[in-house]
């Protein structure tokens, strides 16, 4: 029988943690230490989705395990694959919302975008999530299992190993602290992942921001920048009005004299809107004084608005412009758009039709 409190999802907790709680169960049960460590690899390593899966204990140790803990598996609903080799992930959760992940493939990486809410609350203008409302927080275990299913699923299918993780799926990171900070050390500790290989993007959660500051890892950051000025910024990002660009900019300061890690910044790049040259210049001015570079995002066309992407000869002309004043920056391919996984396309398109939640809601 399952006792009637909640179980602790062993899949959400640090390494440290997981070992801890295995121990103290292990050691009421009588079975030797080794135990431990057999289960630790295949979490870690193995990429057990269940107690069922871990063959070399046995039965009767498989079942307490299960009446003991809980064990957020993945559960793939629909994998779609593009001519270009990205493949998305949409996963059912146990409540029946619906997350998406990317698998992004080029010459050197295998990048995964995953999402760390359900849906989204910030209502950008631009991006189809935060068109389709805020659903509700993601778990830690909910989180590290969309790297647990595309991992094992990516070996499966003659993927290589993932190499880079960002949090640019849906949903805005720092506002799910409570599971995106242990997610980030259960994904570095726990399956080693390179704590540079990681980036939290943001819109601009200040607190957030300076707690990613004060980590002693070095996790990477991107900003969803999109402007180089308040006026044009409250436009495109509603939470320009509770954090706007001046506090953004000195919570970077912050983050910046913390030393080490370099910061990218996203500028969405649509026709008439962001791309004009004089905010070329404005942008170079305001992160100037960053160790920072510069992505441009190509729009990607979402229903329900008249947005355009900039032409491939403005984005070429703003890099440049960019550069002659001293910044790096690069254009981002969109890749997957056939399949609807590019930037800012993520919204579980099953959901579609559910009424929006108002923003303020979380
Ligand atoms: N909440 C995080 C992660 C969002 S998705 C953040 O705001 O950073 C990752 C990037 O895609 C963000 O820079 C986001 O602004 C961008 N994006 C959203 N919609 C887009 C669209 N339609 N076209 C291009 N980029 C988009």
């Amino acid at each position: 029988m399952k006792p009637e409190a909640p179980q602790t999802d062993l899949i959400g907790l640090l390494p440290e943690e997981a070992e801890a709680a295995l121990r103290a169960h292990f050691g009421r049960r009588g079975q030797p230490a080794f135990r431990v460590k057999q289960v630790l690899r295949w979490i870690y390593e193995r990429e057990a989705f269940g107690f069922h899966e871990m063959t070399d204990l046995p039965l009767a140790e498989r079942t307490a395990l299960d009446e003991a803990f809980a064990f957020t598996a993945p559960e793939p609903s629909k994998i779609s694959r593009s001519v270009d080799g990205t493949a998305k992930h949409l996963w059912r959760l146990t409540d029946g919302e619906l997350i998406e992940s990317v698998l992004i493939p080029t010459q050197t990486r295998l990048t995964l975008c995953i999402s760390s809410q359900a849906g989204c609350a910030m209502a950008c203008t631009f991006c189809a999530t935060g068109w389709a409302g805020y659903r509700r927080q993601l778990t830690a275990g909910e989180i590290v299992s969309q790297f647990r299913g595309a991992r094992r699923w990516a070996r499966e299918n003659g993927y290589e190993d993932i190499t880079n993780i960002v949090f640019m799926g849906m949903g805005e990171p720092l506002m799910n602290p409570k599971a995106v900070f242990p997610t980030l050390r259960i994904l570095n500790q726990g399956y080693g992942m390179g704590a540079r290989r990681i980036t939290v993007s943001t819109v601009g959660v200040v607190p957030g921001i300076q707690r990613m500051a004060e980590m002693p890892e070095q996790f990477r950051l991107a900003v969803s920048l999109h402007a180089p000025n308040h006026e044009l910024r409250q436009k495109l990002i509603p939470l320009e009005k509770k954090y706007d660009l001046d506090e953004l900019l000195d919570a970077l300061r912050r983050f910046d004299a913390a030393g080490g890690k370099r910061i990218t910044f996203e500028y969405v790049m649509i026709d008439g809107v962001t791309d004009l040259p004089e905010l070329a210049d404005e942008l170079a001015e305001v992160i100037r004084e960053f160790n920072a570079f510069v992505n441009l995002i190509p729009f990607n066309p979402i229903p329900g608005t008249e947005w355009r992407p900039s032409k491939r000869q403005r984005l070429n002309y703003f890099v440049e412009r960019l550069e002659s004043r001293g910044i790096s920056a690069f254009v981002r391919e969109s890749r997957g758009s056939d399949i609807a996984a590019a930037c800012g396309q993520l919204r579980a398109e099953v959901t579609q039709g559910r009424k929006p939640v108002q923003m303020g809601s979380i």
